[in-house]
């Protein structure tokens, strides 16, 4: 084992690839909704730290429900797949950093139902309340925090 850890190079490029792996795991929670609720959903594209689905379905194709879980599933399977990376891999493995990206990256910034573009300023213009919205970016804001203050402080 490696105690003097990565140099910043190593940990740049580790980031790099992550935030595109991260990215897809994203969006390919869209993909699976959209097509599991029959809409025609192309395969995820990911370039450069950007990632999109393109499909075509009506907006009156899909329930109000069906798309706020189609908005949402993009940062919960990103969540998911980092929430395990962080709580099934040892503490010094760089998958860990992924978790990080993840929920950073693929999870928390797609909650902000404020700013335009985003997962859940998507879900509310599709109906989703805000106010919902606004508790569902909180708690995951908790959520991710809490996960990051027990390893900082070092507790069990
Ligand atoms: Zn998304």
């Amino acid at each position: 084992m490696n105690k003097k850890g990565l140099s910043f190079a190593e940990v740049a490029l580790f980031t790099f690839i992550f935030l595109n792996i991260m990215t897809l795991v994203h969006e390919l929670g869209h993909f699976i909704t959209l097509r599991l609720f029959g809409c025609d959903a192309a395969m995820p594209v990911v370039w450069f730290y950007f990632g999109a689905t393109p499909f075509e379905c009506d907006s009156a194709q899909l329930s109000p429900l069906q798309w706020w879980i189609v908005a949402y599933a993009g940062a919960l399977s990103a969540g998911i797949v980092s929430y395990l990376l962080w709580t099934r891999m040892g503490k010094d493995s760089i998958w860990r950093l992924a978790a990080i990206v993840g929920f950073l990256y693929g999870v928390l910034p797609n909650l902000v139902w404020q700013i335009q573009g985003t997962d859940a300023y998507f879900a509310v213009s599709m109906g989703f309340p805000p106010a919902w919205a606004t508790f569902v970016m909180i708690a995951a804001m908790a959520f991710v925090s809490y996960l990051i203050y027990k390893e900082v402080a070092e507790l069990e």
